[in-house]
C-alpha cells in the first residue's frame, strides 16, 4: 500500500525531512498523491510535519491501532505475523474461529477497534468501546488437550508481564481469566478450543484490554478500570499488542517444552486472593474455603472444611468472601 510505503520511507529517516521529490521518485507516485496519503496518515494519528522547502518528517507514531505499526513493533516469529485489523467486528474470537476453519495459520491474529458483540465466559457480554485492545490469536500449539487448557494461564502471565515491561505497572491475575488492578477489572481473556479433540489442537485466545478510554465508556455497575484511568495518558496500542504477542509466544513455547511448573510459579506470584477466604460458585452450589493455589493441571485448589477440592476453569466463578473482587 502506497500509504505505508511512504510511512516506511519516513520512518527510515527519523531525524530528517524527506523531500517530496525523493518520495515521488523512489515510490513512483505523483506529488499530489503523496500529499493525499500524508493527509490520510495524519487522520490515522501519525504526526507528520510538512515543510514546503524540505519535505516531510515523521514526528510521532500513531497511538491508535494500525496494521503497519503493529508489524513494525513485532518481535515474534509466528504470533501476529499474519494480522487482520478491522474497524468493527461483532467479536474477534468469532472472526478468528472462522479464519481458523478456513486454514488460518498458527499465530494468525485478529484485532478490532470496536466489538459490537464481544463475549466473556458463558456468553456473558464483554463491553468493547473504541480505544481498547480487542485481539484474538489462532494457536495451533504442539500440546495435548490437557495442556492446552493452560494457555489461559499462560496468556494471563503474558499480559501482566507486557504491561509491567511497558508501563512499570503491576497488575494481578484473578483466576481464571481476569486481570485486575486495585480490585477492578482491567482485562479479560477468553480461550476456546476448536477443531478435533485428538488431532492438532486449535485454540482461539481472545484478549480484551481496557486501554485508551475513560471509565465512563463502560456501563456504571461494572467493577472495571482502564489503563488510561490508571496511567493518566493514552498508550501506544500497537506497541502494547506487539509486546503481548511477544510474551505470549514465549509462554506458548515454554508450555510446548513442558515447563508448566515454572509457569505455575510465575502465575502464583501474580495471583490475587491466594491464601485468603474465597467462595467458588458452581451453578447453584457455593463452596467456601481458602484459596491454596493451582494444581499441576491448572485447576484451582480450595481448602474446605471437608478437605481439598479442585475446580477447573470452565464451570466456576471465584469471588472473595467479602466482595465481588479482591
Ligand atoms: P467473570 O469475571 O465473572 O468470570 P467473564 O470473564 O466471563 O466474567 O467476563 C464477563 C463479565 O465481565 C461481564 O459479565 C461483565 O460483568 C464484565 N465486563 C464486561 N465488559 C467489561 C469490560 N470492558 N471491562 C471490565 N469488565 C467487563
Amino acid at each position: 500500500m502506497v500509504r505505508y510505503d511512504i510511512l516506511q520511507l519516513l520512518a527510515a529517516h527519523p531525524e530528517e525531512y524527506v523531500s517530496g521529490e525523493r518520495i515521488s521518485q523512489q515510490l513512483n507516485v505523483t506529488r499530489a498523491a503523496i500529499w493525499k496519503q500524508i493527509k490520510a496518515l495524519k487522520i490515522e494519528g501519525f504526526e507528520i510535519e510538512g515543510q514546503t522547502k524540505n519535505g516531510y518528517r515523521l514526528m510521532k507514531m500513531s497511538l491508535s491501532l494500525n496494521e503497519w505499526a503493529i508489524q513494525q513493533a513485532l518481535t515474534t516469529t509466528c504470533l501476529g505475523r499474519t494480522i487482520y485489523l478491522e474497524n468493527e467486528l461483532s467479536s474477534t474470537n468469532v472472526r478468528a474461529k472462522e479464519l481458523a476453519h478456513q486454514g488460518g495459520v498458527h499465530g494468525l491474529t485478529v484485532v478490532a477497534r470496536y466489538q459490537s458483540g464481544g463475549q466473556g465466559r458463558l456468553q456473558r457480554q464483554w463491553e468493547s468501546p473504541r480505544g481498547g485492545l480487542w485481539m484474538s490469536v489462532v494457536l495451533r500449539p504442539d500440546l495435548s488437550l490437557a495442556d492446552a487448557s493452560k494457555i489461559t494461564l499462560a496468556a494471563s502471565v503474558a499480559i501482566v508481564d507486557a504491561i509491567e515491561e511497558l508501563f512499570q505497572l503491576r497488575i494481578g491475575i484473578k483466576w481464571p481469566n481476569d486481570l485486575v488492578f486495585n480490585g477492578q477489572k482491567l482485562a479479560g481473556i477468553l480461550g476456546e478450543v476448536v477443531g478435533e479433540w485428538n488431532a492438532v489442537q486449535t485454540l482461539i485466545l481472545g484478549m480484551g484490554i481496557n486501554a485508551n478510554f475513560p471509565r465512563e465508556c463502560l456501563s456504571a455497575p461494572l467493577n472495571a478500570t482502564t489503563l488510561f484511568e490508571i496511567l493518566g495518558y493514552e498508550v501506544d496500542l500497537n506497541i502494547l499488542a506487539a509486546m503481548i504477542l511477544k510474551h505470549l509466544e514465549k509462554e506458548v513455547i515454554s508450555l510446548e517444552n513442558k515447563t508448566f511448573e515454572k509457569l505455575r510459579l510465575r502465575w502464583t506470584e501474580r495471583a490475587v486472593g491466594l491464601g485468603g477466604e474465597v467462595k467458588i460458585i458452581q451453578g447453584e452450589q457455593i463452596f467456601q474455603g481458602v484459596f491454596k493455589g493451582i494444581s499441576t493441571d491448572g485447576a484451582l485448589l480450595l481448602e474446605t472444611e471437608d478437605g481439598e477440592k479442585s475446580f477447573s476453569a470452565g464451570e466456576v466463578q471465584l469471588r472473595s468472601k467479602k466482595s465481588e473482587y479482591f
